[in-house]
């Protein structure tokens, strides 16, 4: 496979990008690498500046739900950018927005749009310090809720993956106010909460995490924390930046049947353009200025062209319920494919997958938090990272990264994604 001109856009990128990138796992580190830069994708595939062609299992990071180029996507874009691309005032799309998020998503019954994931849990944390009045949040080990201080602390996905969980730069102050259980361990936090009691304003997780791998929670895990938080006067706040809208059209909190306080969107909530909101209760959302005292803005919140995007993406997924099964049964197939060559092979690693999110992770141990996903081999995770791109199937660059699967992966792909699995892991072994 050819990559010289990646390979020579990535030494010029150096100079003036630190690390040549802006956004570290994209670097290739943890796969003895150097990234490939692209130029289009369509459908399926994306394709490089050398030409070469891959099949997208991350999808943007989760965005790209539909796959690449969707037309219906990129029409009311075109036509929103007709109008403005930023007027800076209130706009119609902003209220279709809310409305169609709060008649989506259970535990939302008032929104506020942000420009990304980081600035939605950021803003919730305040949110829920403001209301309960008290300054301590409960996280866990291995998720990723954005690069705000307060979760930068045991974090997973990139900080994990460039071996910086606790990140030099945030202040003492704010970890101490930064509580860390370990996910799935109902007992360590019942403990910790014992141990902090009327401290702790909020716990926040991803209700299925993909920041250390896919991880999915143990049953009654989900319920037992919403009854914790009642007890306690928590305030619970689910991260569905990666699962809203793509476990569910409701997200994680539809399919386990479990409510939260808040939820913290981004990704495909933005049908592939820079957007996040958070909401939740409307008795919590009223603290939001200029209702009530707690502090959030943005110039280009609810931006118009991010809108158009946006609702289009959410519209067809609200309206077309079916794609969620079909999303399922592509999973299913690849993650049976995976198994099959595994037994073919002697081999016995581990597999996690809800939805259209999956992982593998090299070890024989069950996943199911930061402690198991990280006994996973991550040098045999880099060969097969790197066989399996050399045969045109393009994966995370890190182990502590769900794949994501998208409407446009069908039968042809997954036969070539299995295929590919069963040489790459021939050949590395
Ligand atoms: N929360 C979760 C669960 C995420 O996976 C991410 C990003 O991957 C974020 C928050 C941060 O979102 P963003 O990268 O848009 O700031």
């Amino acid at each position: 496979m050819e990559k010289g001109k990646s390979k020579s856009v990535f030494a010029q990128a150096q100079s003036t990008i630190p690390g040549g990138v802006n956004s570290p796992v994209r670097a290739f580190r943890a796969v003895g690498g150097e990234p490939i830069f692209m130029e289009s994708a369509s459908g399926a595939y994306m394709t490089d500046l050398d030409g070469n062609q891959y099949i997208d299992l991350i999808n943007s990071w989760g965005p790209m739900i539909l796959g690449h180029g969707n037309t219906l996507i990129s029409d009311a874009v075109k036509e929103a950018v007709t109008k403005s691309l930023s007027f800076g005032t209130p706009t119609y799309a902003e209220v279709e927005m809310a409305e169609l998020i709060c008649s989506m998503v259970p535990s939302i019954e008032k929104v506020r749009m942000v420009n990304s994931g980081t600035e939605a849990t950021m803003s919730a944390i305040r949110v829920a310090r403001g209301y309960t009045k008290r300054d301590k949040i409960i996280k866990f080990e291995g998720c990723y809720h954005g690069h705000g201080d307060s979760f930068l602390i045991a974090a997973g996905s990139g900080a994990a993956t460039m071996g910086e969980p606790d990140s030099p730069g945030v202040t003492r102050g704010t970890a101490q106010d930064t509580l860390t259980v370990a996910y799935n361990d109902m007992e360590a936090l019942k403990a910790t909460v014992a141990e902090n009691k009327d401290e702790v304003a909020a716990i926040i997780l991803e209700p299925v995490a993909g920041n250390m791998g896919c991880v999915t929670p143990v049953d009654g895990y989900l319920q037992a924390m919403r009854q914790l938080c009642d007890e306690e006067g928590i305030v619970l706040i689910f991260d569905e930046v990666m699962t809203g809208f793509r476990l569910a059209p409701g997200g994680a909190q539809e399919l386990y049947g479990v409510t939260p306080d808040m939820t913290t969107l981004g990704k495909i909530i933005g049908g592939g353009m820079p957007v996040g909101a958070y909401g939740g209760k409307t008795e919590i959302m009223d603290m939001v200025s200029p209702k009530g005292p707690v502090y959030q803005a943005g110039t280009l919140s609810g931006n118009p062209v991010a809108m158009a995007a946006g609702l289009q993406m959410l519209r067809f997924l609200n309206e077309n319920r079916s794609l969620y099964q079909q999303l399922e049964s592509t999973q299913q197939k690849i993650v049976a494919g995976f198994k099959s060559n595994m037994d073919k092979l002697g081999l016995n690693y581990s597999i996690n997958a809800v939805g259209s999110m999956f992982s593998i992770f090299f070890t024989d141990q069950s996943v199911k938090d930061f402690e198991t996903a990280k006994s996973s081999d991550l040098e045999v995770f880099g060969k097969y990272f790197n066989a399996m791109l050399e045969r045109g199937v393009y994966l995370a660059p890190s182990q502590y990264e769900t794949l994501f699967l998208s409407t446009a992966i069908g039968e042809a792909e997954i036969e070539k994604i299995v295929t590919s699995n069963y040489e790459a892991l021939k050949e590395i072994h």
